[in-house]
């Protein structure tokens, strides 16, 4: 049986940032991925510029060739909002992002297991994971990392798991040459939103949420763009020039924004499996980064203090989490049911375009401040 300092499942974001963070202080660090690198996600693909210095402390050096500081907004009949973001971020796709880390990953000695990891049990302090193959691995510090829902979520009973999650993401890669490069463009639909920005390749990422209730209406994605999401005139003009590059679009479903508890059963939760925050306000990645960051600093502050008292890791733990990603994911909360309905989302614009200090705040209060890399 193969014992390590420290499991991670999921290497997306949270996972492998969580794994290079531990690995460069030392530690035996296990990774369990359920799919193959690279490969695409459903994501909007704009990154806030919140997370350059602690990547650069990881050692993982981002391509930046789109920097976006714009941001365009428009209702489902077309009335716009144009605003600058205070700090900014740029476009790179999931398929690089997420490869990236997992090369420096692996470059630093991270063991990634390219397996599911279907059950983790705890007893007598110490983790026991078991993978799909049946094989058992052990560990003293598991941190859960696997995304936004999934079997395991199911396995450890979670709360949220029993509501229902009525989100369907959709998204696909186009060639738009004229689309900005420094622009992110919200556009807003019946029953959902979609995102534009370009990411490294040049190529425009169209990545939007929608509701099953909405979606259902429809035979499939040709028929809901072309029935519900080229209403909105912004989106009948990209839909119209551009050119899809991916053979079919990715779809996931069951996307839930329900509160989650940041730890369970002694296990130090991160990223999507912590809290999504409602993909508007762009800032996931960035949460899912810092998370990932204050799992690793609390369990290395832990051993480095010779620690014993797990209760007390694990409280500051969800302290500290709360402290940092509450507020933005209220925030969120607000801002999506706002945009969704048709006439506050009309009404808010016109107040909004009048002032421009309020949209800064608006946007401010979705994102955090600089994650220092130390
Ligand atoms: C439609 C949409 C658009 C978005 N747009 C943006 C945006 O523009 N900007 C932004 O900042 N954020 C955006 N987000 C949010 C962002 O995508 C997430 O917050 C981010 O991906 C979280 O990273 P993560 O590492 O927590 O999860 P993930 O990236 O989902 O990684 C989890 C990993 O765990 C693996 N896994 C799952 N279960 C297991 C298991 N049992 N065993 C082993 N491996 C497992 C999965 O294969 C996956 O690779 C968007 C989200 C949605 C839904």
């Amino acid at each position: 049986m193969d014992s390590f300092d420290i499991i991670i499942v999921g290497g997306g974001l949270a996972g492998l940032t969580a794994a290079i963070h531990l690995k460069l202080k030392n530690y035996k660090v296990a990774v369990f991925e359920a799919r193959q690198y690279p490969h695409h996600k459903v994501c909007g693909e704009y990154i806030s510029n919140e997370v350059l210095p602690y990547m650069e402390f990881l050692g993982v050096s981002l391509p930046r060739t789109v920097q976006i500081n714009e941001m365009l907004f428009s209702t489902v009949n077309g009335k716009t909002l144009k605003a600058q973001l205070p700090l900014g971020g740029f476009g790179l796709s999931r398929y690089t992002f997420d490869y990236l880390l997992y090369r420096r990953a692996i470059a630093l000695g991270v063991l990634v297991i390219q397996e599911n990891a279907t059950s983790v049990g705890f007893e007598s302090d110490n983790f026991s994971v078991l993978t799909e193959s049946g094989t058992e691995y052990t560990s003293k510090f598991v941190i859960g990392a696997y995304g936004k829902r999934g079997m395991l979520d199911k396995e450890l009973q979670r709360e949220f798991i029993q509501k229902k999650s009525p989100w369907l993401g959709i998204k696909a890669h186009y060639k738009l040459d004229s689309f900005p490069n420094n622009l992110v463009a919200i556009h807003n639909f019946r029953g959902g939103y979609g995102g534009l920005s370009k990411t490294e390749s040049g190529a425009v990422n169209f990545c939007y949420l929608v509701s099953y209730e909405s979606f259902k209406k429809e035979k499939d994605v040709d028929c809901f763009n072309k029935n519900v999401i080229a209403k909105n005139p912004y989106l009948n003009l990209f839909l119209n020039n551009a050119e899809m590059l991916f053979a079919q679009p990715q779809a996931i479903g069951q996307i839930s924004f329900y509160k989650k508890k940041p730890v369970e059963k002694h296990i130090l939760m991160c990223g999507d499996t912590a809290g999504l925050i409602h993909p508007l306000c762009g800032n996931g990645m960035a949460m899912a980064i810092h998370g990932a960051k204050i799992a690793s600093e609390s369990i290395h502050d832990y051993i480095k203090n010779n620690s014993v008292d797990r209760h007390k890791l694990e409280r500051d733990y969800e302290r500290q989490w709360k402290q940092m990603f509450s507020r933005r994911l209220w925030m969120g909360r607000q801002l999506q049911s706002a945009l969704l309905n048709e006439k506050i989302s009309n009404m808010a614009m016109g107040i909004l375009a009048k002032s421009p200090y309020l949209v800064n705040k608006l946007i401010k209060s979705t994102h955090g401040q600089i994650i220092e890399g130390q």
